[in-house]
Formats: C-alpha cells, structure tokens, sequence
C-alpha cells in the first residue's frame, strides 16, 4: 500500500461490552500498518429514547451515574489500548447517528465496528453497523463479532 492510499485518521466505535476487544485489536492493527491516528467513541443513549422522549420520573441521577461509568470504562479501556485522551469521544446519542457525525468532524477515513450478523439483513450485519454503513462517507470495516468461535469450529 503506497502513503497515498492508506488510512490517516481510524475512528474505532466501541459499545464498551468484551466484543469490543475483537474490533480494538484489528483497530490497533490497521493503525500500526497505516501509521493513522486512532480515534475511539463511545456513545450513550438517553434514557429518554427507551420511553419516546417522554420519561414518567426524574432519571438524571441515573443518567449521570451511567455518564460517570461509562466515561471511567472508556478511559480504562482506551488507556489500555494507547490511546490518548484527547482521541477519546463520549458522546450522547444514537449511536449510528453520532458515530458517522464524529467522523466527519475529526475527517475520519476508516470507521471500525463490530458486527454480530444477527439482524434483520443481519445475515451480515448488526444493526449498528448496518446503520454505520448506510450512513458513512467514508469506508467501514465491520469486524466480525461474537459467532468467531462458531465459525472457527467449522472451519477445525
Ligand atoms: P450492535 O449492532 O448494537 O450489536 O453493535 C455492533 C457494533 O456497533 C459494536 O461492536 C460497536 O462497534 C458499535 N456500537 C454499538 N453500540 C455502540 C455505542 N453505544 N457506542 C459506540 N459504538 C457502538
């Protein structure tokens, strides 16, 4: 691959459960190879999504706390993965939506996520990464999730 072609700037979207190791490392991997920078997201739905924008109580303590876990689990987990703070996203929103916004705001190239194949024309994609793909103007890797043991058993 000559510099012209390859990745400058990856952005890795995380949903922060053990999958999401799988896609880091393939992150990490591209990363090293292109010499790109490697930027993480992590997105947080309201509360206020589940109940149509219409919640029945008061949720921002519970809003917050979440805020506060996830922001300390994000920061473990890119820590852990050499990735500086100032590359690191917590955001609020869906996550398709926000995830292909932060890549246009950062000129991303290259968005990594996991898919599972599980959904609808999921015999191929998540829904996440579905909606990534549809969405994105730029190229989307969508690292096999979650059915790799499966796959590796037939494959044995
Ligand atoms: P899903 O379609 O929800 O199973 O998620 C598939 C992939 O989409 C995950 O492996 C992540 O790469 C990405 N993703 C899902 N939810 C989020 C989230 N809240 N924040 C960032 N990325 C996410």
């Amino acid at each position: 691959m000559t510099n012209a072609e390859s990745y400058k700037k990856i952005l890795l979207a995380v949903d922060l459960t053990e999958e999401s190791n799988d896609v880091a490392s393939r992150a990490i991997f591209l990363a090293e190879q292109n010499q790109a920078a490697l930027h993480i997201i992590h997105v947080i739905e309201p509360l206020g999504f589940s109940y149509g924008g219409d919640v029945p109580m008061d949720v921002s303590s519970v809003q917050d706390q979440i805020q506060n876990q996830a922001q300390q689990h994000l920061r473990e987990f890119a820590s852990g993965l050499g990735i500086a703070e100032e590359r690191q996203h917590l955001i609020f929103g869906r996550p398709e939506s926000e995830i292909q916004k932060l890549a246009v705001e950062i000129s991303a190239d290259l968005i990594l996520v996991g898919s599972h194949g599980r959904h609808g024309i999921g015999l191929l994609f998540g829904s996440t990464a579905n909606g990534v793909l549809h969405k994105a103007n730029c190229d989307v890797l969508a690292v096999r999730v979650g059915s790799m043991i499966e796959n590796k058993e037939q494959d044995d």
